[in-house]
């Protein structure tokens, strides 16, 4: 582990998600050189998945290229470069020595971190955050997020910093969490909580967020207030986290703000309900996103976050 990677060499960012592995070959100056990408073997365990992340190094890899960034799923430690926890998305995948299994396998060293975290360091403006402070949330399957304070991201102990999911919240009063808790923001306002909540209140099954989505859209009062109450318990911690942090901006990104207009007035109108008048001006804005976002978040982290060098110089690359 050394200092960060110098600001002008190309690097390799690679998003590991569920069931896709995007790379990219990024120039210093950002522009996106080279991409490719291969499904995730998740079921086939971490060593599989680390020996397709070192396949997608080297389906983009080019003379030059000195570093990775790789933006996981799960709970990441980027200062001991594992897997501190997460879900059985990928089989194996808690525990998993992540920067030294790539940089084992590539010669090369790695930074890595959340994938949440890397996308939402994206939205910080360049070149180091200038002294912003934003609260990003990514609603979907989960309730994730990130959090950066004057301009510099939060990774707290064990790299847990964000799980803005697991934040106490009233609507969920009683409602078994993903974490083994009760009452936690993301039982209420993931998709999964919105859709159970939704066959709680109307007795009809639900397999999807969609299918509740869509009954709103026809006028159904169950799926719009299920809607509403998902949003509204969402909008209120995120207000909450603002007046205790102080904060400039604040995303909501993920798949369930797709809902639209729905969701999103009853967002920002609990959010704006809980703020203090310093903060009145303040609204929440979606992802700027753009659909290199993921990748370049990923070889950002080459320049923000500490480097896992190879432990020999035997590797495969440079
Ligand atoms: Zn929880």
């Amino acid at each position: 582990m050394t200092a960060r990677h110098p600001d002008d060499a190309p690097v390799i960012g690679l998003d590991l998600g569920g069931t896709k592995i995007a790379a990219a070959l990024v120039a210093g100056d950002g522009t996106v050189l080279t991409r490719h990408s291969l499904p995730t073997p998740a079921t086939e365990g971490a060593e599989a998945v680390l020996d397709a992340l070192a396949k997608e190094v080297r389906a983009v890899w080019a003379p030059g290229a000195t570093a990775i960034g790789v933006a996981a799923a799960g709970v990441i430690d980027p200062v001991t470069g594992t897997v501190t926890s997460a879900t059985d998305t990928i089989r194996g995948w808690a525990g998993t020595a992540l920067a030294a299994g790539l940089a084992g396998r590539t010669g090369l060293p790695v930074a890595c971190d959340n994938d949440v975290r890397a996308a939402a360091a994206t939205e910080l403006p360049a070149p180091h955050g200038q002294g912003v402070t934003m609260i990003y949330a990514a609603v979907g399957t989960g309730v994730g997020g990130a959090v950066a304070v004057d301009g510099r991201m939060l990774h707290g102990a064990a790299g847990i910093a964000g799980h803005l999911g697991h934040l106490p919240s009233p609507e969920a009063e009683g409602l078994p969490c993903t974490c083994g808790a009760t009452g936690h923001l993301e039982a209420i306002a993931a998709g999964p909580g919105i859709t159970a909540h939704y066959t709680r209140m109307s007795g009809l099954p639900a397999a999807r967020l969609e299918t509740v989505a869509a009954r709103a859209a026809e006028g159904e009062p169950h799926a719009t207030a299920a809607i509403v109450l998902g949003a509204e318990a969402a909008g209120r911690a995120l207000g909450g986290l603002a007046n205790t942090l102080g904060a400039d901006r604040v995303v909501v990104g993920g798949g369930v703000p797709r809902i639209g207009a729905l969701y999103l007035d009853a967002l920002n109108a609990a959010f704006t309900a809980e703020l203090m008048a310093p903060l009145r001006g303040l609204r929440p804005v979606p992802p700027r996103g753009g659909p290199d976002a993921a990748v370049l978040g990923a070889a950002a982290l080459t320049r923000t976050l500490p480097l896992h060098h190879p432990r020999t110089t035997t590797g495969a690359l440079r």
